[in-house]
């Protein structure tokens, strides 16, 4: 099976009661990408990759749209296996993993459909029916959050993430406490993202005075560099997200015991190929992680639950969506939702979402 053609294709997915705020954006409606990789057999794969605007990571919804033109016409003829499309990638283009993902999920999901199988058993197997997502909340008032996480607590999340910074820390403190005062004793599980917003002096301070909650905290500052700053002075475990930009990154993270676990992007790392392989450094080494993206809709959402239904079951910190604060999803019907804070694993061959092609207009590019 061969690739014969790839479109690309653009759409809109606007922030439901918009906007998401994160230390270093504030979003209202993110434009995602997509490809549609067709085989000579005539069978079809789709992927996708949609960052969550131009300041959360080095990334941009153009730059992916750039990066495919480049990369899709020498893909053409190429044989339909994950590594050996990846090598071709890489091959024509440096870098831009977050585009090149975007193929790397079409190929899998064409995979699947090839051998009737459902993308989790190409990526290894998973034995799982579902897989626990976690809620992540904007920057917000403190007691707003407080109020979400008790609601969120009792729709049945076993996880939350709060996120931080691009205010006085004093108020994320305080944010903090509230929320911990609302979820305290109930079994759930709480990260404190920092999205590179704190300077490791806020990041120490958050630490020290709050040390009687056991939350984790989740990529605080900009750099490496000042993770391996306050990593022996502060007494909270530190998860890596965005500083995890390639598995030489995370091999040298994990290698000398600089973090206690990671957010990982799916398609930040490049893809499922990529991810399943940060998946196996993980269990290795003993560190649990997440399986997200930044954004995205049904497409990007399948590849996280797939890829999460084969991490071992101890290990997944669960599978963030973007779907909750979507207004407008591109699949009628089946697409994938959260139900009591999990999501059940498609059954159906390759990612098991079929997007509504009509919503997306002409592609923007063929090959
Ligand atoms: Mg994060």
């Amino acid at each position: 099976m061969k690739i014969k053609s790839i479109e690309i294709f653009r759409h809109d997915l606007p922030v439901k009661n918009g906007p998401y705020k994160m230390a270093n954006a504030e979003v209202w409606s993110l434009q995602t990408t997509l490809v549609k990789v067709t085989a000579d057999n005539g069978l079809t794969g789709w992927g996708e990759t949609c960052p969550v605007g131009p300041t959360y990571a080095e990334a941009h919804a153009l730059g992916a749209q750039a990066a495919l033109r480049e990369i899709a016409p020498h893909l053409i003829g190429e044989d339909i296996e994950p590594l050996m499309v990846n090598r071709a990638m890489h091959a024509r283009l440096n870098g831009h993993s977050y585009a090149k993902a975007a193929i790397d999920i079409a190929v899998y999901d064409l995979l699947g459909k090839r051998f009737d199988v459902p993308v989790s058993v190409l990526l290894g197997g998973g034995r799982v029916e579902e897989v626990p997502s976690y809620f992540a909340t904007g920057v917000g008032v403190p007691d707003d959050i407080a109020r979400i996480a008790a609601e969120k607590c009792s729709e049945g999340y076993k996880r939350l993430q709060i996120k931080m910074g691009g205010r006085p820390v004093a108020i994320d403190i305080e944010t903090i406490r509230k929320v911990w005062e609302k979820i305290a004793g109930k079994g759930v599980k709480l990260a404190v993202d920092g999205n590179r917003g704190w300077t490791t002096r806020d990041a120490l301070r958050v630490s020290r005075e709050c040390p009687d909650i056991p939350f984790v905290m989740e990529q605080p500052c900009n750099r490496l560099e000042d993770l391996q700053k306050i990593r022996p002075q502060i007494q909270h475990a530190i998860y890596m997200d965005e500083n995890g930009v390639d598995l030489a990154t995370v091999i040298r993270a994990a290698g000398c015991g600089l973090v206690d676990g990671f957010g990982m992007k799916v398609t930040r790392v490049g893809g499922l190929q990529q991810m399943a392989a940060f998946r196996d450094i993980c269990e290795a080494t003993n560190l649990p992680h997440t399986c997200d993206d930044a954004w995205g809709g049904d497409i990007i959402t399948a590849a996280c639950t797939h890829v999460a239904a084969t991490v071992k079951p101890d290990l997944l910190e669960g599978v963030w969506l973007a779907e909750p604060m979507i207004e407008h999803g591109y699949t009628s019907g089946g697409g994938i939702r959260i139900r009591n804070g999990s999501i059940r694993v498609p059954e159906r061959p390759g990612l098991g979402v079929e997007p509504d092609e009509s919503l997306f207009g002409s592609p923007i590019a063929e090959f």
